[in-house]
């Protein structure tokens, strides 16, 4: 018989497996694993539920090559992310990444609690569009991409943020001597933001926090183009809301 082992997680990727079954992507504490959940198209089978995006579920499995989910009690439903299409949006935009980056990310402890934290926030936020973008500018730290902010990345001086700029190709700040050199994408004020949000702790965010990021919507503009340069990543799901809000 094959042995059967709990675990907790938080589904964020599925997709359909042979005629009717499910493969959802789990995340839990130390890994982002695959499982197989049988009988989803079968009516009354009632584990079609288990395999719903943003669900936290606690869950026994099988062991094998593939392991399967044999019983599952859903911990969490986000229900008040999912009524809200603007926060599921920004959700699945932090899913997205997740997904994609989650093998590259060492500290794998560390970004479950931060996705956890993270969807609390969400489901009380007014500011779903910042909280998605903090999550965007710390997963740069985790993945060994930061941007510089404490020195010129030209010429290596230490300077006052304020009287720089930010160079999402040049990886970070820009020195007043010489920023008439390069490009502006963020001006002294804007990078001053953008590197409180990458210093700021999670627990000290709040809707002020939020509120304050929310002015500077150029910031989420170079952060997408940070990604597109320095990690060849374009989101997807942006680009469908995007479409969508023509
Ligand atoms: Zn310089």
């Amino acid at each position: 018989m094959k042995e059967i082992l709990k675990q907790t997680g938080i589904v964020i990727h599925n997709q359909k497996y042979k005629d009717t079954s499910s493969l959802i992507s789990v995340l839990s504490k130390n890994e982002l694993m695959t499982y197989q959940v049988k009988g989803v198209e079968k009516a009354g089978s009632g584990t079609l539920k288990f395999t719903q995006l943003l669900t936290k579920l606690s869950f026994n499995y099988a062991n094998g090559s593939l392991r399967t989910l044999t019983d599952a009690y859903i911990d969490d439903n986000y229900s008040d992310i999912k009524l809200d299409l603007n926060k599921y949006n920004y959700a699945l935009i932090i899913m997205e990444k997740l997904n994609n980056f989650y093998s590259a990310i060492s500290e794998k402890e560390l970004i479950y609690d931060f996705f956890n934290e993270l969807m609390e926030i969400l489901k009380i936020t007014n500011y779903p569009k910042e909280v998605a973008l903090i999550f965007e500018v710390k997963l740069l730290y985790l993945l060994g991409v930061s941007p510089i902010f404490k020195t010129c990345v030209n010429c290596g001086r230490t300077f006052d943020i304020k009287n720089g700029v930010f160079n999402y190709a040049q990886g970070g700040m820009i020195c007043d001597n010489c920023k008439r050199r390069f490009v502006a994408n963020l001006n002294g004020e804007e990078s001053t933001i953008l590197k409180k949000i990458y210093v700021t702790k999670i627990k000290d965010v709040d809707e002020e926090v939020l509120l304050e990021y929310s002015k500077y919507s150029k910031i989420s503009e170079v952060v997408d183009e940070y990604y597109r340069f320095h990690l060849e990543f374009d989101s997807k799901v942006k680009k469908v809301m995007k479409e969508l809000n023509k």
